[in-house]
């Protein structure tokens, strides 16, 4: 049997300009690809429409064809796909794994700070957040629609618990950051009943991000280490929906001055700038360590 291509993509948000942290990805997916042999596509995940600005998708472009990084066209942009990924919801809404949460964000602030004066502490995910508090879980169908036939703004959330009993062997990912392939424990229930359908905006980073890697037939997914806990709901997706798994490969993150990770919103340097002020490709490459 031949064995497929391998196929790499770097998926950047356009919600800021790209960074030296997003150069390292795009660089090392496109020379693992190169060097494998195998693929390199770029993704636009804007499903955010609040966050996701067109001049910065521009901008993507041209700074990675500055960098001197050939990729696949044409270029899959999420917006495009909210049908797919609404299909996605469809299918966990039949197994009856989500449900709609209709508390709004001040609502669930109130609602932990009540459960917190009563009960001492309340349960956070690996990035910092508050497991959603809502018990609209145990809410009967017939509320739910009446509720969602009346208008009542709604995200629809996964039942963690229901599906991680739906599990029928210890859930792993495939890790080869090390250089080895090594297999991971994957802890979805660590984040709590996820969000996957918005109400201020279609799908999730989580659903959507599980549909394009399949569809797409990636092999690697290689990305920041920001995003390894997330590996866990993404593994739990891709058995409840039946979709193949790629390899994962969580690299280093570039560090500010202040020894902080680089981010959009904290105005770090971006490529652009950088280029501005007179830096070469090959700077870039040495800036992070390549
Ligand atoms: N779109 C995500 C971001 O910009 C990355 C998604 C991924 O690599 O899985 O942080």
């Amino acid at each position: 049997m031949t064995q497929a291509q391998p196929l790499f993509r770097f998926a950047p948000s356009p919600n800021g300009p790209l960074h030296l942290g997003h150069a390292l990805s795009a660089i090392l997916n496109h020379d693992m690809a190169a060097k494998s042999g195998g693929r390199f596509v770029l993704r636009i995940e804007d499903i955010d429409p609040a966050r996701s600005v067109v001049e910065n998708e521009q901008a993507i472009h041209d700074d990675l064809a500055w960098l001197g990084l050939e990729w696949e066209k044409p270029v899959r942009r999420q917006s495009e796909h909210i049908a797919e990924y609404q299909n996605r919801l469809d299918r966990l809404k039949e197994l009856g794994l989500v449900y709609p949460a209709f508390l709004s964000r001040g609502e669930v602030k109130a609602k932990i700070a009540g459960l917190q004066a009563e009960k001492g502490d309340w349960p956070r995910d690996p990035d910092g957040g508050f497991h959603y508090p809502g018990d609209d879980r145990q809410r009967s169908r017939e509320e739910a629609e009446s509720l969602i036939d009346a208008g009542v703004k709604h995200a629809w959330r996964l039942d963690m618990k229901q599906a991680v009993g739906m599990l029928e062997a210890p859930l792993f990912w495939r890790e080869i950051s090390t250089g080895q392939e090594v297999r991971v424990a994957a802890d979805p229930a660590s984040w709590g009943d996820v969000i996957l359908w918005r109400s201020d905006a279609p799908s999730s980073y989580h659903l959507s991000v599980v549909h394009d890697d399949y569809l797409q037939g990636v092999s690697h997914v290689v990305r920041g280490m920001d995003l390894y806990h997330a590996t866990s709901v993404q593994r739990l997706l891709q058995v409840l929906l039946g979709l193949e798994e790629p390899v994962y490969f969580h690299h280093r993150l570039v560090l500010g001055p202040d020894g902080r990770k680089l981010s959009k919103s904290e105005k770090s340097k971006s490529l652009g700038a950088l280029r501005a002020e007179g830096a070469t490709p090959s700077d870039i490459r040495r800036l992070v360590g390549l």
